[in-house]
């Protein structure tokens, strides 16, 4: 059975009834990369872009980054590659920035925050991503943290300015990117509607979504027990975020651990995403999982399960549900 797993990890993951859904992986480095093709995965739905400024002895050039992205680009061409910008700050500490002594970290100065302060950092990068995308791959990029419309016309802003700095410069760089955000904050669901007239696509974050929706420090082991991937609450922003990006016919994926977990593929495919984003070893058992459901029966699974009122109670009808489906 786990060697059928693997043997199909490569193929396409199409529903019961004939749905395709994307199946893409979430990476660090750009060794990553093999595993994760290896693994099946169809694309980069989240590179990690803040882990080459964490983890190496210099701070990274905009040529080191660049030449990552190009390669990165090149390995996973003809699919998408969507590069985050650095999400540092929080719990991702870097040793490059000072970030001051914050009461709330969580909800401090990190993420694109981080990257205001830091112009030049993040002109940087976007210079590095924007070269990669010139007739290498296709390369997209994907903003972090973003809370509210006026936010994101900032950074879009920066990368129009950017373009005009290379261009100037002659250099090659793909001047149609597409420009996505994560919905990762409470209030970027609100404003969905909003944020989807003016992005290329979504990507919902439910590591941080989880934590800000719920209040639930995703890294105290005090409060945990609150970090509920099913909490009525939770589903709810998800199901509006997909209504929005629907409305607005843009596509959406999730990119949080949520995505690489098999049991919850019923409720995801249910809530309408196009695309799971995961760490490459779960990617064979998602697809699998895929693969046994209906699409028809994930729908009305879900209206079920929305009417619901505590997390216990949905994850006990899941449970009924998957095992239904071996
Ligand atoms: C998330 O918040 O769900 C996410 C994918 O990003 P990270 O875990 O890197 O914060
Ligand atoms: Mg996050």
């Amino acid at each position: 059975y786990i060697r059928e797993i693997a043997r199909k990890a490569s193929a396409p993951a199409i529903t019961a009834d004939g749905y395709r859904i994307g199946v893409d992986a979430n990476i660090e480095m750009l060794e990553d990369v093999v595993f994760a093709k290896d693994s099946g995965a169809e694309g980069i739905g989240l590179f990690r872009s803040e882990f080459a400024f964490m983890n190496r002895e210099k701070f990274p050039t905009e040529e080191e980054l660049y030449q990552d992205y190009r390669q990165l680009a090149e390995l996973m061409a003809p699919h998408a590659v969507t590069i985050r910008t650095l999400d540092v700050g929080s719990e991702k500490l870097s040793p490059w920035f000072s970030v001051p002594d914050e009461p709330n970290p969580a909800l401090g100065l990190r993420s694109v925050r981080l990257c205001m302060r830091y112009p030049q950092v993040l002109k940087m990068q976007l210079r590095a991503i924007l070269r990669a995308g010139a007739g290498y791959g296709n390369v997209r990029v994907m903003f972090p943290m973003v809370s509210g419309v006026g936010e994101l016309r900032i950074l879009k802003k920066m990368v129009h300015e950017t373009m005009a700095e290379l261009s100037r410069e002659g250099f090659d760089f793909d001047d149609k990117i597409k420009i996505g955000i994560m919905i990762e904050v409470p209030s970027a669901v609100a404003v969905a509607d909003l944020l989807a007239g003016e992005v290329d696509f979504f990507s919902i974050g439910t590591n941080d979504l989880i934590q800000y929706t719920l209040a639930v420090d995703r890294q105290n082991e005090y409060v945990a027990y609150l970090y509920e991937s099913l909490h009525p609450g939770l589903l709810r922003m998800i199901k509006s975020t997909v209504d929005a990006a629907r409305e607005a016919g843009i596509p959406v994926s999730l990119c949080g651990e949520m995505a690489g977990e098999p049991f919850y593929v019923p409720i995801l495919l249910g809530l309408g995403l196009d695309c799971l984003s995961m760490n490459p070893q779960s990617i064979p058992r998602v697809k699998n999982l895929i693969r046994m459901a209906r699409m028809s029966d994930c729908y009305a699974f879900v209206e079920e399960i929305l009417k619901k009122k505590t997390a216990r109670e949905i994850n006990s009808r899941l449970q009924e549900f998957v095992a239904n489906l071996f």
